[in-house]
């Protein structure tokens, strides 16, 4: 498109996903006070941090689902949600932003599998609707899709007759099948029983072995610890500290990251 004409292709971008300054506010409340994140292409972040700290609001900018009042945030070096013009940022259109949208894959705590679609037609339904791939082509990589989560069999079953663990991923291969340039998880266990907690932190493990470009937000920080290459702790709208694993988790330096890490572990 000749708005990102001047840009290089996604491949040649240094992060994925870059944020620089950004403020959200609500209100009265600044939720994200100047944040400034960066994630390489393949690499796994995962954020932590106390509830109200805006890990969500952080999530939801880079799919424009919020819109930031200061600062930018650019996907594949491609400016969400704005076109630069010169100096001038303008806001792009309503398809423009539909477009940008199916390029992240999102994963919600609750799942968000459309009640009324099977399980193939869920994962198949955006890459047909929003993407305009042949019908055929796009039910054949959802099954595929399917396989690589565990769920081939369920590709017939509605969504009520599958367990939270299988629902969640169903929804990770729905997020999947947009190709995405990074998937977005959102306590992506949070809403499961303790034994379905495992089959779901095993899918997204697949993920980040296979070079995945992840955004995670997690209270599980056995899991942090084992797929993260970077840790950000957010703590009332800042990112407080962020580093490798072994730094923040065991030699936090921050004291909010020890109050934390002393709540949770
Ligand atoms: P977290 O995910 O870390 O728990 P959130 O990003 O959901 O934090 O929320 C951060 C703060 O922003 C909270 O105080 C929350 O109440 C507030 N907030 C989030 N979304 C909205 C909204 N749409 N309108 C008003 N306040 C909001
Ligand atoms: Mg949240």
């Amino acid at each position: 498109m000749s708005e990102t004409g001047s840009e290089a292709t996604a491949s040649e971008h240094e992060y994925a996903v870059e944020l620089r300054g950004v403020r959200k506010h609500f209100g009265a409340h600044e939720v994200l006070r100047g944040v400034d994140l960066a994630v390489r292409p393949g690499e796994v972040t995962v954020i932590l941090g106390p509830s109200g700290s805006g890990k969500s609001t952080l999530l939801r900018t880079i799919n424009h689902l919020e819109q930031v009042d200061a600062g930018t945030v650019r996907v594949s070096g491609e400016l969400v949600g704005y076109r630069r013009r010169g100096a001038v940022l303008r806001e792009l259109s309503e398809r423009e932003i539909l477009r940008q949208r199916a390029r992240i894959g999102f994963v919600f705590q609750n799942f968000n599998l459309f009640p009324h679609l099977t399980v193939l037609e869920n994962v198949a339904l955006a890459p047909i609707s929003a993407q305009r791939r042949p019908r055929a082509q796009a039910r054949a990589e959802a099954a595929e899709l399917l396989e690589r989560v565990g769920l081939a069999d369920k590709a017939r079953e509605y969504p009520r007759r599958l367990s939270g663990g299988q629902q969640q991923r169903v929804a990770i291969a729905r997020a999947l099948a947009l190709r995405p340039r990074v998937v977005l998880f959102d306590e992506p266990t949070s809403a499961l029983d303790p034994e379905l907690v495992g089959e779901v932190l095993d899918v997204i493990r697949g993920l980040a072995g296979d070079g995945s470009t992840l955004v995670i937000v997690t209270h599980e920080i056995g899991f942090a610890r084992e797929v993260a290459d970077t840790v950000v702790l957010m703590d009332d709208g800042r990112i407080v500290e962020q580093g490798p694993p072994a730094q923040v988790l065991d030699q936090p330096t921050h004291p909010r990251t020890k109050a934390f890490l002393a709540h949770v572990l």
